[in-house]
């Protein structure tokens, strides 16, 4: 790559794309739809369409598509051709802006959650003009949001944006109250940090564990793991260097700002950071980045890993989502200010997300509560799956000190009063100390690191939104119209402190006593995926998602009902992937090991009888005996999965799941890996923990 310049972007049909060959009026029609969220004329859209078509056939483009996130987490993409017969047997190429603006893919192979079964089976895809066409793959992609044909949401974009827009129009109410009149939008930004796994294909490739279940099933611990802690930020090798920079190009080329890598704690265990931007945009991009990871990933040999633990006993992988809101005018609303005025603002600001915090820590843990995400929170490896908030000393002691109404540092004389007196400037590199907890608060973002590294960032972006949005909601409906708009302001800041500074917690959140110390404050420790997911349809939450119109009730209970299949689903296969291992592979390598051994013993005693098969003898005991439990332990997970058809809702079946099925695959997975420890090299049937981890 030489010039940087003409590659950033350069798959994009982005603002410096449209502004040059659109006509000016329609550029300027297209930017008021994307800046204020209006409906585009049809007219103006066959004019985008058409400039659109012509920009991608100069890229060699032939195919379109309406790229969208169904439920299932990942995107998808049906490609339609731009040509179009005439009459003389020629054709041309064409893009209306029906097709730009309207897709209509068969709804009924999309998760819904029950949805179908009421409504038609197909659905539509809606043009999202708030994020840039591209190309991926010689494909024109037009990012889109995908409803049934009864306008429910079947994805992830379209509660992204009514959240989008709730939060919009309550930080708006509270700006105004601070004389704000310049601001007319409020967006949410996001950071997403992913992290991933790189390991060598052609070993991949004899997993069937990592093949269908992305993780591995079976493993004993390897000689080295990462107790040496010589990854984290160490040199990159050759390899996966080369990975990463064919990675940074193309994600440039699709605009997306990729910006910091580097390796991870665990080994072969890797990071990539963009830098912010828009929510709903940062959403498709990192949907777009996880899809390059793997593409590249084959062009050098590799595969990424994208699983929340593909490996026991090492660090699992996860996705920091660093939010913060801004106005139009560049302010970050989460930024302390430099004047008193300011600050006040910006303390509103940060009580409203304290306040959301406490009030949703169930919708939060919701939120990045999977399968796969189970094995990093609240399991033995894992940090508590406990939702709490980091601020920092300093800030923490600011709190206080408004709570208590006491003097702050060195001013005994003054009490403390918001809007008059200075807070101090907060050094932003103090506040990012605790890399423990969950939700901490770094500067002038909050960056929320319980999100599995699978996830869509949509839903957890969907939840602060929609819980912030509710909190500005009731700071606004209590302070407007208020005759002394100060004091009313100082008590609203004191009492949101004082009801739920309990969420505040600076320490070590992997101690064991945090856990005691969290249950004495009333938090919720929900451990499990179905432990967590009732929350979702609790009366609180559903009034919540219908007052700010992120999900009708309908959609609401379509999501828990596809978040609990899923959850299902999940154990399901990883199940049947252990018992097709343990009969096809690891049985008959334990066998064929035990009968070289007694082969050999045999041999032995045709020698001579006083030759020692010690050795043989014990292994040939142990793997016996070994087997037979793991024999046993098969049937019993078999039995288990039998037992699936006892449960008569869809709760039931996934806390099934969770505590038969799933302890009964850890007990056959304890037996397997102790036999792998035994059984000869060339006989083991997989490459080990050992080599998946370090060969690359
Ligand atoms: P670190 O977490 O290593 O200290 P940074 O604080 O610079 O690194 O940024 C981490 C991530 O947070 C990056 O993706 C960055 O773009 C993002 N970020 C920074 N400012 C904001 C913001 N205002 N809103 C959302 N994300 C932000
Ligand atoms: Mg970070």
């Amino acid at each position: 790559m030489n010039n940087m310049s003409t590659l950033f972007g350069s798959m994009v049909f982005n603002d410096a794309v449209m502004k040059e060959r659109l006509p000016k009026d329609t550029y300027k029609a297209l930017k008021k739809t994307i800046q204020d969220g209006k409906t585009l004329d049809s007219s103006i859209a066959n004019i985008v369409a058409n400039a659109m078509k012509d920009w991608a056939i100069e890229k060699g483009v032939t195919h379109f598509t309406h790229w969208f996130q169904p439920m299932t987490g990942i995107t998808a993409e049906k490609h339609d051709s731009f040509i179009s017969p005439n009459a003389d047997g020629t054709i041309i190429m064409e893009f209306s802006g029906k097709e730009l603006i309207k897709g209509e893919p068969d709804a009924s192979s999309f998760p819904s959650g029950g949805l179908r079964a009421t409504f038609e089976a197909r659905g539509y895809t809606a043009w999202d003009p708030t994020s840039y066409a591209f190309i991926k793959d010689g494909i024109l992609c037009i990012p889109t949001a995908f409803c049934s044909y009864g306008g429910e949401a079947l994805d992830k974009k379209t509660p992204l944006l009514r959240s989008m827009e709730a939060i919009n129009k309550q930080a708006l109410r509270v700006l105004k109250l601070f004389g704000n009149e310049d601001v007319s939008r409020v967006l949410t930004t996001v950071g997403p940090e992913q992290e991933y796994f790189l390991i060598d294909k052609t070993l991949y490739d004899q997993r069937k564990d990592l093949i269908y279940t992305g993780r591995t099933l079976f493993g004993a611990k390897p000689p080295k793991g990462q107790e040496l802690e010589d990854h984290y930020f160490g040199a990159i090798k050759p390899r996966v260097a080369a990975y990463m920079k064919e990675l940074d190009e193309e994600l440039w080329k699709l605009g997306i700002l990729a910006k910091t890598k580097h390796n991870e704690v665990a080994p072969a265990q890797h990071e990539l950071a963009p830098i912010f931007t828009t929510t709903n945009i940062a959403t498709d991009h990192n949907q777009l980045t996880m899809e390059m990871m793997k593409k590249v990933a084959t062009r050098h040999g590799l595969v990424c890993l994208l699983h929340e633990k593909p490996f026991a006993g090492v660090n699992g992988s996860g996705k920091h989502n660093n939010w913060s809101v801004s106005t139009n005018t560049g302010v970050n609303l989460l930024e302390p200010g430099k004047s008193p005025y300011e600050n006040a603002q910006f303390l509103l600001f940060l009580c409203a997300v304290i306040k959301a915090v406490d009030e949703y820590q169930d919708l939060l843990r919701i939120s990045v509560a999977n399968a796969g995400n189970d094995h990093r929170l609240g399991a033995n490896e894992a940090p508590p799956a406990i939702v709490s908030m980091f601020l920092g000393d300093e800030l923490t002691e600011i709190l206080e000190a408004i709570d208590s109404g006491s003097a702050y540092e060195g001013r005994e004389t003054s009490v403390m009063k918001i809007g008059v007196d200075v807070l101090p400037n907060f050094p932003k590199d103090t506040t990012d100390r605790n890399r423990t907890s969950p939700f901490a608060f770094t500067g002038n973002k909050f960056e929320f690191r319980m999100l599995g590294s699978t996830f869509s960032i949509s839903g957890p972006n969907v939840i602060l939104n929609t819980i912030v949005a509710e909190a500005l909601s009731q700071f606004a409906d209590t302070l407007e119209g208020v005759s002394d708009f100060t004091a009313a302001l100082n008590d609203l800041i004191k009492s949101t402190i004082k009801t739920h500074k309990r969420i505040i917690f600076n320490g070590n959140n992997y101690a064991d006593e945090w856990v005691k110390e969290a249950e004495a404050r009333g938090l919720y420790n929900l451990k499990s995926t179905p432990e967590a997911l009732p929350y979702f349809v609790s009366d609180k939450n559903v009034k919540l998602f219908l007052k700010h119109k992120v999900f009708t009730e309908t959609e609401l209970h379509s999501r828990y009902e596809i978040l609990l299949e899923g959850y299902g689903k999940t154990i399901n296969i990883e199940a049947l992937t252990m018992l097709d291992m343990v009969k096809k592979d690891i049985l008959p390598a334990a066998i064929s090991y035990v009968k070289e051994l007694a082969d050999t013993v045999v041999a032995k005693k045709a020698i001579s009888s006083s030759i020692s098969s010690d050795a043989e003898t014990q292994i040939i005991e142990k793997l016996s005996l070994l087997s037979s439990s793991l024999y046993k332990k098969t049937e019993e997970l078999e039995q288990s999965l039998l037992d699936v058809k006892n449960c008569s809702s869809e709760l039931e079946l996934a806390t099934y799941y969770k505590e038969t099925v799933f302890v009964a695959m850890q007990e056959l997975r304890a037996v397997a890996d102790e036999i792998e420890t035994l059984v000869g090299e060339k006989y083991w049937p997989y490459p080990t923990y050992g080599q998946l981890l370090f060969n690359v």
